[in-house]
């Protein structure tokens, strides 16, 4: 089993944590179900599936889905009998989960209420597609509720071994932006320089990009832009942010911005405020402190410099196996931060028509403060213009 582990550091084939973990995590699901009045959590392929049973099934028109009782008793999964074998890589038979494979022409909705008191108090993945959620809620008999605040407990404070793959993903992403020269040259696309860096996230160890930002000139001012047939020209501020999943399924998430020669004045001096921006939100990042004050200290120094409107986005999000996920570092987040929770701090600046900038760092809280997973230098990077 110990060939499983995902602490050692190793990338490559681990592509789940040892069966224990996710006896642990779903023993504590249950608990926290139990503390919400539920009766179970119906959970269909999606990063739930992934965080308690390891497993990457895909949903299809055929329900898949893990029942978890709020009594502590076994889990079950109802899945089609030709998915079986894919489920072969998660922990469930090492778990000793129940199995209710069927086949078609069985109702797969009343395997799932079969298992529970009638009616149930129930809640499901928010991954769940309307497809199976609507026939399972009239199967059940009391509508369900979102899953949500109850996974969110868990999956939002990472363990050792979780954080050590946030810092590998950190890792390579940033090897990836200390080659950005060899990817962002004067005369070439963005489409060009995103399909160079997503060829150099595989190569610097991710599974895959699962996001290539390349915002050239006036692009730079979209947050969510792509890449575009826009040819990188002499003088363009340029936004890569980029991410991807290592093993097994953390992701990476860190934006740097670079300018293609001498940036003029203005762009250094508005820069040089983001960074500060930036620095400061890390700075203020320890347990206790709620995650509206994060975004606050980013948001004060830009407004103190009169640059509040240019920055239009929340601070950051957290990320694990989503690269989107709680906690959210937003204004009217009172969440209190606690060691292990996984976030992204990535203030901009924004000039519709014109240029924008973003600096993103994963960070993770520690004891007393927190733990930068990217350690890329920070400033405007200057390449050839
Ligand atoms: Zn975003
Ligand atoms: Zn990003
Ligand atoms: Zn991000």
């Amino acid at each position: 089993m110990a060939s499983r582990a995902g602490s050692s550091g190793a990338s490559g084939s681990v592509t789940r944590f040892d069966a224990q973990v996710y006896a642990t995590r779903l023993r504590r699901a249950a608990e926290l179900a139990r503390v919400e009045g539920l009766d179970a959590l119906l959970i269909t392929p999606g990063p739930d599936l992934q965080y308690l049973v390891g497993s990457r099934a895909q949903s299809f028109e055929r329900l898949t889905c893990l029942v978890i009782p709020a009594d502590g008793s076994t889990a079950s999964i109802v899945v089609p009998r030709l998915e079986l074998a894919g489920l072969g890589e998660s922990a469930i038979s090492e778990l000793g989960l129940n199995v209710r494979d069927w086949v078609d022409g069985v109702n797969p909705y009343r395997l799932v209420t079969d298992a529970l008191p009638s009616p149930a108090r129930t809640a499901v993945a928010d991954a769940m597609p309307a497809l199976h959620l609507v026939p399972l809620a009239d199967q059940l008999g009391a509508p369900p509720i979102l899953a949500t605040s109850v996974l969110r407990e868990l999956r939002m404070i990472k363990d050792i071994a979780e954080i050590d793959a946030l810092r590998r993903a950190g890792a390579a992403i940033d090897r990836v932006h200390a080659r950005m020269g060899e990817f962002l040259k004067v005369g070439r696309t963005e489409a060009e320089v995103g399909a160079a860096i997503g060829a150099a996230i595989v190569e610097e160890g991710h599974t895959g990009a699962e996001f290539i930002i390349v915002g050239s000139g006036p692009h730079g001012a979209d947050p969510h832009h792509e890449v575009s047939d826009r040819v990188i020209e002499t003088g363009d501020i340029v936004v890569i942010d980029i991410g991807g999943p290592v093993e097994p399924g953390y992701n990476s998430d860190s934006t740097r911005t670079y300018s293609m020669g001498e940036p003029p004045t203005e762009v250094a001096e508005r820069y040089a405020v983001l960074q500060r921006a930036q620095e400061q939100a890390v700075a203020a990042a320890r347990p206790g402190v709620s995650a509206e004050s994060i975004d606050n200290a980013a948001r004060s120094v830009l407004v103190d410099a009169g640059l509040g409107e240019a920055f239009v986005h929340r601070t950051g999000h957290g990320i694990g196996i989503s690269v989107h996920e709680e906690p959210y570092i937003v204004a009217g987040n009172t969440m209190a931060l606690v060691p292990g929770m996984a976030f992204s701090i990535e203030p901009g600046i924004y000039f519709p028509g014109s240029w924008g900038a973003r600096i993103e760092d994963i960070v993770v809280v520690t004891e007393d403060g927190c733990e930068p997973m990217n350690t890329r230098p920070h400033g405007l990077t200057v390449l050839p213009g």
